[in-house]
């Protein structure tokens, strides 16, 4: 649904040139929500923006619904536009107008009469669950009901696609959560293509079903959610996955590995469910093995769970090893983390 290809944007300023976008490619499928995480300064702005071409890029191909932006006069823009919605981190809600005036805004410059705009909003009002807020403004609304006027608002001229610019970044987390389960249930019943920007994982981890992370205008990883949170390659990758999930060994652990003479101390990971066998007892009782458990931790992300599991196995060298090789035989990644006798 949208395709970008090697997207570059150079800002020209007093101060220099900033290289803001440096090749950026990236595919974001029809009905999936896919998206983008990266700190500060990344470059996630730039690249949201110039999807609907608000920010006109430098060098580089963006086809949206088979469409090449980066070729459309202003007119022809225009009208393509109405096809792109985007809701923003502030809302930009014209504070002059009603919620049901700031919902009937673009259908009103897309000509559209009274009668279909009458019946439009309200069926907008009850899909975001406003209904009883139409003769509001802005000002006597929560920031979670500001959202959800900005997304009834983008939604008004049925778009193909949902670009979310921060969009939950001026929420408190209760309220975040409400707003991200919305999008995803208009995802759903709409199969809107739903393309976001963030630098909060917990956003990522709640309703994304791909993901690219950018740093200094490069996506350095892109991926299927539940892959990249389980196996991150790159360091700032895992320092985003770091911020809700601990992969990390536990201090206590590294300095029992440190003194340790015996046994084996391994790191059993799994995702999904991936054993109907009860594997822990098993190596007990098949290999003759003692098995302490040091740690563990089970985390989900939207309907697969995902997790590690840190045992101490004692016994003799060879029953050890035999039982490391049964682990490796259940489909689960298994690391021996020190191995001495
Ligand atoms: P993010 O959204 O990830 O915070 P931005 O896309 O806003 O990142 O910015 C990427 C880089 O481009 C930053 O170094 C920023 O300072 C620079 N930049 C953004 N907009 C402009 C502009 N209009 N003029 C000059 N530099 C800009």
């Amino acid at each position: 649904m949208i395709e970008i290809k090697d997207l570059t944007k150079v800002y020209h300023s007093n101060a220099g040139d900033v290289k803001a976008l440096d090749s950026v490619s990236l595919r974001v499928r029809k009905g999936e929500i896919y998206g983008i995480i990266g700190f500060s300064g990344a470059g996630k702005s730039t690249l949201i923006r110039c999807v609907n071409m608000l920010e006109k890029p430098t060098s580089g191909s963006i086809k949206v619904n088979s469409q090449e932006m980066t070729e459309l006069s202003e007119t022809q823009l225009r009208s393509s536009r109405q096809k792109i919605g985007m809701i923003f981190q502030h809302f930009n809600l014209l504070s002059s107008r009603t919620v049901f005036e700031n919902i009937a805004f673009p259908l009103e410059i897309s000509g559209v009469n009274n009668q279909e705009i009458q019946a439009k909003v309200t069926k907008l009002l009850d899909l975001v669950g406003l209904a009883d807020k139409a003769n509001a403004y802005p000002s006597q609304l929560s920031g979670g009901q500001k959202q959800r006027v900005g997304i009834a608002r983008a939604l008004a001229n049925d778009p193909i696609v949902l670009l979310c610019d921060e969009a939950t970044s001026a929420l408190d987390p209760a309220t975040t959560s409400s707003i991200l389960e919305l999008l995803k249930d208009i995802n759903r019943q709409l199969d809107l293509t739903i393309l976001m920007i963030t630098h909060e994982m917990k956003v990522i981890s709640e309703i994304c079903d791909s993901v690219a992370v950018i740093e200094k205008g490069k996506i350095i990883e892109e991926g299927l959610v539940i892959d990249v949170f389980t196996q991150p390659q790159h360091p700032t990758t895992r320092r985003f996955v770091q911020t809700i999930i601990n992969t990390d060994v536990p201090e206590k652990i590294k300095q029992r590995l440190l003194q340790k003479d015996e046994g084996q101390i391994i790191r059993i990971s799994f995702i999904g469910d991936s054993t109907d066998e009860p594997v822990i007892s098993t190596l007990a009782k098949q290999y003759d093995v003692d098995v302490n458990i040091l740690y563990g931790n089970i985390d989900q992300i939207q309907d697969t769970p995902f997790g590690m599991l840190i045992i101490e196995c004692l016994g003799p060298k060879v029953n050890c090893e035999k039982a490391v090789e049964y682990l490796r035989r259940q489909g689960l990644r298994i690391e021996v983390l020190k191995n001495v006798q």
